[in-house]
């Protein structure tokens, strides 16, 4: 007797060989039917004995291939209709959109093995791919995720791939990026001023690197500058040309023993470099090599990948060295990803381009990830990991606008929230126009039809604005949310929590609810609401934004406004800067007020040594860091009075300590050391006063990886738990602001 189902399932089920899997599991239980892409996920009619649709639907959900996440399995029962065959039927666009899109996936040992087998069609063949790898995210314009709808849409089908496209015992089965040197993309050199070059593209690569040339490559999400990272000065031609004075590059290399070799690398590190996602993981140095010191300046990490893409492999395998891979474009604005932008705009920067004719449709950074203690944090989400999504208990369709810097966007619908990759900082019109044109692109690719739009509380903050017309042409409320709130609802969510939480946001900038800076926040909060218990004692921001990368203003700043002036010896103190400084604080002019721990980290840098203006943002943090002696468990006095933190016998120590004579990394050991105290101190008067509650911690200090280990690591906090934001700085605001969104207009 036969009885027959409709299988629904959602989640990661598309361009992850989900259709093919079904169509084996089917084949193999003996199940005749069909399956089919939709705007929801993967409909499948199957009609069989009871036995074998027992067996079938419990295959389905317990096997499915590595790229596939199930996260909804619905069953009805329906009436037979005498199907003979199993088979697999064209895409639908009708119904609800919550399929998610996959990230790309970096190049699977099967097709890295045909990649260097020279008897197979496809060796050498720099855009091999399967249903298990290749771009995704990166070449979709449209969803269901169709080839017609990639950017593989010009390139037709030889016979060869066509059969292999066809078949559903092939693992190239529907595999929409499929492609062969007969019939996919290919790879074009061009001198710096765009002249196509007749030459092996290998080899113009190899000679180039190792002349000390540098080289544009165009990539998965976009285009690279490339150079030998052990040539001192083409590391420096390049910073020169890119105009990046300090910004660490990262590095790619295919030799796993030689990081292993100049990095210490945890076996979570490891499996992270490893991963099907290949973010850039930073690294703490071991042995310096030559020529390290202009890669990461005064850091004591660096930041390395292996190969992803199949073009990656082979540049790797004809020189025998790491390279700097950086993104390549202008200073901070968006990274360049068309073959005209980049030959138009790189001239002046590369030696060689090295470009292909497959349109990179999205633009996605690499993904940049540490691995403090056990944890993965998300420098920067970008190819491999966005867009990500997790559930939320909520219906309603929020779209959020994120954070000036760091940007990324985020939205939901149908009870999950999907977080955008990252877009870039807001100050460029060029990337405010690529965020409005991504959030467009969601609204389309998932037939959004927003409630709401939540936007930062800052009124001057670009995304603010921005989000204020796109709601005002739309006819939506908006939701402001604030900064810290944002960033302590994104580690919320992430973590699944529910009631109250404690929230650690320490920062470098947030507009404060009571319009002053903040960013040394400790809050009461659950996702509806917040109150501001615990911050550190504001002090002036002398000249504002000027103060922002000035690490020896805010110094000056700190001791005035502790009233240490007296005590500090330093023949800085005597400089013009000084007298203009203290002119302005005494007169109160442009000297908004702070409690930022990311200024307060600023200026325990400048007393410990650091020297000029920042040329990025958290370099003098990241100096300290790198400058602390992580084993030092001494710490430095404070104040915890009432709702403040105060630093004055803090700074007092560090004075008299570096008049003894103590070394910079012991003092900044001791920071640290002192910042976990206070955690502690804070966290402990909270819990006294509302009981246990789980501490949240989030912001862009939480990147800080000797201050998550002294934190995880302590004795005195065994119990508590402790949970940190997986995208501590701003590019976890969206997702918290929508979150955040989400709880304040359940009541409506
Ligand atoms: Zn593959
Ligand atoms: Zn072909
Ligand atoms: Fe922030």
């Amino acid at each position: 007797m036969k009885k027959a189902y409709t299988i629904e399932i959602t989640g990661m089920v598309q361009g992850v060989g989900f259709r093919p899997f079904v169509w084996r599991t089917a084949h193999a239980c003996a199940i005749t039917g069909s399956v089919q892409n939709n705007p929801g996920g993967v409909v499948i009619y199957a009609e069989g004995s009871e036995e074998s649709l027992a067996h079938f639907s419990r295959t389905l959900s317990s096997s499915c291939p590595p790229l596939a996440k199930i996260t909804s399995f619905t069953q009805k029962e329906t009436t037979p209709v005498g199907a003979t065959d199993f088979i697999i039927i064209r895409s639908t666009s009708a119904g609800a959109y919550t399929v998610q899109v996959s990230p790309d996936i970096t190049v699977c040992d099967d097709c890295r093995a045909e990649l260097f087998d020279p008897a197979d069609r496809r060796y050498r063949y720099p855009f091999i791919n399967c249903t298990n790898c290749g771009p995704r995210f990166t070449i979709i314009r449209d969803l269901p995720y169709d080839r017609a709808a990639t950017s593989m849409a010009q390139f037709p089908l030889c016979r060869a791939c066509a059969d292999e496209y066809h078949d559903p015992s092939n693992r190239r089965y529907h595999a929409q990026p499929v492609a062969c040197p007969d019939c996919g993309p290919a790879v074009f050199a061009h001198t710096s001023r765009g002249a196509l070059i007749e030459e092996p593209w290998e080899e113009l690569w190899r000679s180039n690197i190792n002349a000390g040339k540098i080289v544009a490559v165009k990539g998965i999400g976009g285009f690279h500058l490339a150079c030998n990272a052990r040539d001192a000065s083409a590391t420096r031609l390049l910073r020169q040309r890119k105009k990046r004075a300090r910004i660490p590059f990262a590095l790619m290399t295919g030799n796993l023993d030689w990081v292993i070799q100049v990095c210490f690398v945890s076996v979570h590190e490891e499996r992270l470099l490893l991963s099907l996602e290949r973010p850039v993981v930073i690294l703490k140095i071991k042995n310096r090599f030559p020529g390290i010191e202009h890669i990461a300046p005064g850091l004591d990490t660096i930041g390395i990948m292996l190969p992803y893409s199949p073009m990656h492999l082979l540049m790797l395998d004809v020189i025998d060295m790491p390279v700097v891979m950086t993104s390549a474009n202008y200073s901070s604005e968006p990274m360049i990803h068309t073959n005209d932008d980049a030959l138009a705009t790189l001239g002046g920067v590369a030696d060689l381009f090295l470009v292909h004719n497959r349109d990179i449709v999205n633009r996605c950074d690499d993904s940049v990830a540490a691995c403090p203690a056990t944890l993965t944090l998300l420098i920067r989400p970008g190819r491999g990991f966005a867009p990500y999504g997790m559930s939320v208990d909520s219906t309603k369709q929020v779209v959020a606008f994120g954070a000036d810097m760091k940007n990324t966007f985020a939205f939901s619908h149908n009870g999950r929230l999907t977080a955008s990759h990252y877009i870039g900082d807001c100050e460029h019109p060029s990337t405010q126009k690529i965020l409005l044109e991504n959030i467009e692109q969601s609204i389309r690719f998932y037939r959004l039809r927003p409630d709401y739009c939540a936007h930062d509380l800052h009124p001057d903050y670009f995304t603010t604005q921005l989000a204020r017309e796109f709601a005002r042409t739309r006819g939506l409320p908006t939701v402001a949310v604030q900064h810290h709130h944002a960033h302590c609802a994104a580690a919320y969510v992430q973590n699944n929590l529910s009631g109250k939480a404690i929230g650690f946001a320490f920062d470098g900038t947030g507009y404060g609810d009571d319009t002053t800076v903040w960013g040394g926040e400790v809050l009461l909060f659950d996702l509806a609401e917040y109150s501001r218990e615990i911050h550190f004692t504001p002090v002036p921001l002398p000249g504002g934004d000027a103060a922002v990368t000035s690490p020896q203003r805010m110094l000056i700043a700190f001791l005035h406004a502790l009233g240490l002036w007296e005590a500090w010896s330093d023949p800085a103190k005597h400089a013009p800067l000084a007298g203009r400084i203290l002119e302005m604080m005494n007169a109160r002019i442009n000297c908004p007020l702070t409690s930022s721990v990311g200024r307060l980290f600023d200026a325990v840098a400048c007393l410990c040594g650091f020297t000029g203006d920042q040329t990025y943002d958290g370099e003098a943090a990241m100096w300290l860091e790198a400058c602390a002696a992580a084993d030092e468990e001494r710490s430095l006095p404070f104040t915890l009075a009432g709702n403040r933190i105060d630093c004055t016998g803090l700074f007092a120590a560090l004075l008299d300590l570096k008049k003894a004579g103590i070394s910079p990394a012991a003092l900044a050991g001791r920071f640290h050391t002192a910042l976990a105290d206070i955690i502690e101190a804070c966290g402990l008067a909270l819990t006294q006063k509302y009981g246990s509650l789980p501490w949240v911690f989030s912001g862009g200090v939480f990147q800080n990886q000797l201050l998550i280990k002294k934190i995880a690591s302590r004795e005195t906090l065994r119990g508590f738990r402790i949970y940190f934001s997986s995208c501590p700085n701003d590019s976890g605001i969206a997702a918290g602001q929508v979150a955040v969104a989400l709880a304040k207009t359940a009541r409506f």
